[in-house]
């Protein structure tokens, strides 16, 4: 599931080494798992693991935009966001079409990978999830890092439940279903992050004639 703010900019002490150290693990551990995912979703034949990763490729994203551009201009924030969503709904169209596809077409996925590989995505939010919290402060930061935090495990769980489902029914369906509602999330989410990224970009040009509006909604 596609989080809109496990790393919004407006949470945490930016200057803070350790904070920025937080955010480099975290981005270390979704960029990592998101190639673990694909990858075992393509070895083992899974759907639903390739569209779990989505959800690790944008929060990496969101980690790699909080780190390089939180200091900058609203123009470059927006231009990245716009560049982050752009890409979940180019691999949630992939995995979706791909899901539809593997629903006539596909094999049985191995159950073992989807359900070790889901095991230890949980573990690794749930390891970034317990770091990011102690430097949070402030209800609307703890409220989006347990918002995101509840998504990404729901996501996790239902890869290890389609696993479940795949290992008990010998059928390649429970895969399939859970592919489909997390990629076709996927790409909603990723065309909602363009279309606020839009909406910033028409703002940051609207106010680049002099007038120092503040644009402050987080991107979503
Ligand atoms: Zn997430």
């Amino acid at each position: 599931m596609v989080c809109s703010s496990c790393a919004s900019d407006s949470g945490g002490p930016k200057t803070d080494p350790r904070w920025r150290r937080a955010l480099w693990i975290a981005l270390a551990v979704n960029a990592t798992m998101f190639a673990a995912e694909i990858v075992a979703g393509i070895a083992g034949g899974s759907r639903a693991l390739q569209a779990d990763a989505l959800d690790f490729l944008g929060d990496a994203a969101n980690y790699a935009i909080s780190l390089g551009v939180a200091g900058m201009a609203l123009t470059w924030r927006a231009r990245a966001a716009m560049a982050k969503g752009a890409t979940l709904v180019f691999l949630g169209a992939y995995v979706l079409l791909s899901s539809l596809w593997a629903a006539w077409h596909g094999s049985l996925p191995h159950a073992e990978i989807m359900g070790g590989v889901g095991i230890v995505a949980l573990a690794a939010n749930g390891m970034v999830a317990l770091m990011l919290f102690r430097f949070r402060s402030g209800d609307a930061n703890m409220r989006s890092v347990w918002i995101c935090s509840r998504n990404d495990t729901i996501g996790n769980l239902a890869v290890v439940l389609a696993a479940l489902g795949v290992f008990g029914t010998r059928s390649h369906w429970p895969d399939i279903v859970v592919a489909i509602v997390m990629a076709t999330l996927g790409l909603w989410g990723g065309t909602q992050i363009m279309r606020q990224a839009h909406r910033e970009l028409d703002v940051s040009a609207a106010s680049a004639d002099g007038s120092h509006r503040r644009y402050s909604r987080p991107v979503v």
